[in-house]
């Protein structure tokens, strides 16, 4: 087997052509701090080539920890008795979602376990999609929705009261472990949903976890479904284990493979979205995820209003570190800046414009 070089690697994605599977795995597998230096600043030149200085932020409304599910990872799961649900009402997301708009975060991401109340009356999502409507019109942002797998006709809603992003992580895109992760959901069923919300004209956010049992060889795979669906945006979190859920043992993988699996999608979808989750370890890190190549803040969430994150229910919400105010100390140590939520608009505008030609020529070649 020939071997490969690292300035070969870089210098191939710095011309935007597409790594290959051997080249994705052979850059998870840097070792030398010097090595893995240069991946960083490659990602950041990429970065810079299609962005420039300007990251993005999005808030997050977690509306409801309830959910039919029971993912061996997720402390919402439904079989976990310690967990302390809340479902949020109407007025509350939307005093939520006007405080994050307040605040100059760029978009408003409204997202739900699957809720056994939703999944069991299909009003409820017809009120949901309503909601996402005012939410849209009232904070004047974009809008992601992360409700789960949701039916073909409620995408469809979603779509039509003018969601702009669908979210719905895969984790990994390995068969085998999906089925470990997700015991009981379907694989292809929930890949579908992603290729359905595409077609309607939303865009796309795929996510995988790392530390969860994934080999490099894996994530290479990730790329490639991601790329294969033409998420618009990616991402990638560490596992963080949660109480109540059979994973609770299990370690949370060094932040290094995190930051790996950042820089290898920048260099694979340079002028795509690439998150830096405050959810993961709060306030802490969040430099090394921008210095890896992510260019949008992630899970803001406005204090003192009983949300909660995903993977950390509470860390540094309370004390306002996640929030506009606390990360901008952290762009600034670095060069970068918050960008307009102008410059973001107009690139989610633009996205969804190409989307739907896409569709349209697709339509026409049927
Ligand atoms: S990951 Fe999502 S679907 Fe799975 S248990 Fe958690 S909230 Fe439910």
């Amino acid at each position: 087997m020939f071997s490969l070089k690292l300035e070969d690697v870089l210098g191939k994605a710095l011309s935007l052509r597409s790594l290959t599977g051997p080249e994705i795995v052979f850059l998870l597998g840097l070792k030398e701090e010097d090595e893995i230096c240069l991946l960083f600043q490659t990602a950041q030149v990429l970065r810079e080539r299609f962005f420039g200085p300007k990251v993005f932020a999005y808030g997050f409304v977690y509306f409801s920890t309830y959910c039919r599910n029971n993912c061996r990872f997720c402390s919402s799961r439904i079989s976990n008795r310690q967990k302390l649900r809340y479902r949020k009402t109407e007025s509350e997301i939307r005093e939520a979602a006007s405080s994050l708009a307040k605040s100059g975060v760029h978009l408003i991401d409204l997202t739900m376990g699957e809720d056994p109340r939703y999944y069991g009356r299909r009003e409820e999502f017809e009120g949901l999609a309503e909601l996402a409507a005012v939410v849209k019109r009232e904070t004047g942002l974009p809008l992601m929705i992360s409700p789960g797998a949701v039916s073909e006709k409620t995408l469809r809603d979603f779509a039509e009261a003018g969601v702009d992003w669908y979210a719905c992580y895969q984790e990994t895109h390995n068969r085998r472990l999906f089925d470990e992760l997700r015991p009981g959901q379907s694989y292809d069923g929930r890949m579908l949903k992603k290729y359905r919300a595409r077609d309607m004209g939303m865009l796309i956010e795929e996510g995988i976890m790392a530390g969860v049992g994934e080999t490099n060889l894996d994530i290479a795979n990730s790329v490639s479904a991601m790329r294969g669906m033409g998420a618009q945006q990616t991402r990638v979190m560490s596992f963080i284990p949660q109480d109540g859920t059979p994973m609770v043992d299990r370690h949370s993988p060094l932040r290094l493979r995190e930051l790996l699996i950042i820089a290898v999608l920048r260099l694979a979808f340079p002028d795509r979205l690439i998150p830096a989750s405050l959810d993961i370890d709060g306030l802490a890190n969040l430099k090394e995820r921008l210095e890896a190549g992510a260019n949008v803040v992630t899970s803001l969430i406005p204090p003192s209003m009983g949300l909660s994150g995903v993977s950390q229910a509470s860390l540094d919400i309370n004390e306002g570190n996640r929030t506009i105010q606390g990360i901008i100390p952290v762009l600034d140590k670095i060069g970068l800046e918050l960008a307009d939520a102008e410059d973001y608009g107009n690139w989610v505008g633009k996205e969804r414009k190409k989307l739907r030609r896409q569709n349209l020529n697709c339509e026409a070649e049927v």
